[in-house]
């Protein structure tokens, strides 16, 4: 069957990665059942450019008719003064498909392990997926008021938005090593005892997985401490977003890192989790690792084509053990350069 994917390719150095990922996807091609026919759209500041609005109609809904959307990188300096600006379109493409759980995996190449900023004996091992709730908690919980002497922020989690993001995290732990780590502050927060409650609930579905739950000041400790000790970390908006931050400097360069979206039953969104560089756009030397494994995880994650994720994975792993790596890792090889190469490691494996 054929499956389409919308590649949104954005501002900056986007165009350059995605050019990369598309690449990998063709190859890739080889070892899947499905066909995957991509359209490319406009989105971000060039689509600004071209029509007036980040998130132009077509490409809104071309992307809601799409199995997959990919997702390369927007904003720049160019936009950030105008009426319409990139961000608000990320936004408005979020909000329309409902995209209710984010994704990231960090993990970390042992080639790669001198530029962690933990002690390589503490990162060894490192192989972790943080599943963020992206659509309430305390950024969208009413009421909330600014005043001159005091201000207040609502979070609110209701029931079946706990169920559906832990069900998430359940879901991708049976692929991997089945333990969910649910992070809350339920010795405080009422949302939280809710959540710890609901995650109880919700692990009787998957007697096949573990779920232990961790205070989230516990949890920021650990991860810098034993950072080898997690599986899947699940847990609400603030915290994820915390969390994640923290998790994504672990491997000491923004650009080896995917993000997924999921919403439930519309097409999720795959995307690098830097932005869109513009200190280093149009030179050919971008990362494109963070998106040649968003391809992986789409692959993976929408379409469970495990084998093609895995040899994308492999290929990826066994360029950067031959030392072959763009700037920002300590090498000298361009983006295409790195592509290629994991383009022959795809072929020879074959
Ligand atoms: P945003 O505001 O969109 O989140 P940012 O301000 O956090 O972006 P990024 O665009 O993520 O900044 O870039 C941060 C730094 O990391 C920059 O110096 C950039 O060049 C570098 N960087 C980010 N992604 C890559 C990549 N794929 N390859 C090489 N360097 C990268
Ligand atoms: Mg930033």
């Amino acid at each position: 069957m054929t499956k389409r994917i919308v590649a949104l390719a954005g501002d900056g150095i986007g165009p350059e990665i995605m050019a990369s990922g598309l690449d990998i996807l063709a190859a890739a091609q080889e070892l899947t059942k499905e066909i995957f026919e991509v359209v490319e759209h406009p989105f971000g500041g060039a689509a600004i450019d071209l029509t007036g609005k980040p998130l132009p109609e077509t490409t809104l809904a071309a992307c809601e008719e799409a199995d997959a959307i990919l997702l390369g990188a927007i904003g720049g300096p160019k936009w950030e003064k105008g009426p319409e600006t990139p961000e608000r379109g990320l936004l408005d493409l979020r909000k329309s498909l409902n995209l209710f759980a984010n994704i990231r995996p960090v993990s970390v190449s042992e080639a790669l392990r001198h530029l962690s900023p933990l002690k390589p004996e503490i990162i060894e091992g490192t192989d972790l997926v943080i599943v963020r709730e992206l659509t309430s908690g305390i950024y969208f919980g009413e009421p909330r008021e600014l005043g001159l002497e005091e201000a207040f922020d609502t979070n609110r989690y209701r029931k079946p938005e706990i169920v559906r993001i832990v069900k998430k995290a359940f879901e991708i732990a049976q692929s991997r090593d089945k333990r969910v780590t649910s992070v809350d502050k339920a010795n405080v927060l009422a949302t939280s005892k809710l959540w710890r409650a609901t995650a109880e609930e919700v692990a009787k579905d998957y007697p096949d997985c573990t779920l232990e739950h961790q205070y989230v000041d516990s949890a920021a400790m650990k991860l810098i401490q034993a950072p080898a000790s997690f599986d899947v970390i699940v847990t609400e908006n603030l915290f994820g977003d915390i969390l994640s931050d923290e998790a994504s400097v672990l491997p000491g360069s923004l650009g080896v890192l995917p993000s997924a979206s999921h919403s439930s039953g519309g097409p999720s969104l795959y995307e690098p989790i830097h932005g869109s560089a513009p200190d280093i756009a149009g030179k050919g030397i971008a990362n494109p690792i963070s998106m040649i494994l968003s391809v992986a995880l789409m692959l993976r994650q929408s379409f469970q084509e495990n084998a093609a994720a895995q040899a994308i994975e492999t290929a990826c792993d066994t360029v950067l053990k031959k030392g072959i790596m763009t700037g920002d890792l300590g090498g000298t090889a361009s983006t295409a350069d790195f592509t290629q190469a994991v383009l022959s490691e795809m072929k020879g494996a074959n």
